[in-house]
């Protein structure tokens, strides 16, 4: 069996959608960030659509609050266990523009 590899081209930070994040997560950004949770609770999350629990805010254009430039995470050592489990548990489909390489073991 092969592997995904992610070309980290930022296309899956920029997709419409939520991403989670929970209450260790919080304290752990916050404190990434020099904030205290309840600044970071205000200025970078909002309620999911499905009311329960918190989703990280996005930009008009769908991209993440964290997202500098193309692909670069400004919380890259500290982002949400979501981010990290891309590719690995939430392979995406063609048409979503994910460009990682399949590479065969
Ligand atoms: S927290 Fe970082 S890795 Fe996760 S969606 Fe936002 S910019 Fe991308
Ligand atoms: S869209 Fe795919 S290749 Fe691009 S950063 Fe996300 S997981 Fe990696």
């Amino acid at each position: 069996m092969g592997t995904w590899n992610c070309q980290r081209c930022g296309n899956c930070c920029r997709w419409p959608g939520i991403v989670k994040v929970n209450d260790a997560e919080i304290a752990t950004i916050a404190n990434f960030l020099n904030i205290d949770e309840e600044s970071f609770l205000d200025k970078y999350t909002q309620l999911r659509p499905d009311r329960k629990g918190l989703t990280l805010i996005s930009r008009e254009d769908n991209s993440c609050i964290f997202l500098e430039g193309k692909n670069q995470c400004t919380i890259q050592p500290v982002k949400p266990q979501q981010c990290s489990d891309f590719l690995v548990k939430w392979f995406p489909k063609p048409e979503d523009n994910c460009n990682a390489i399949y590479k065969d073991d």
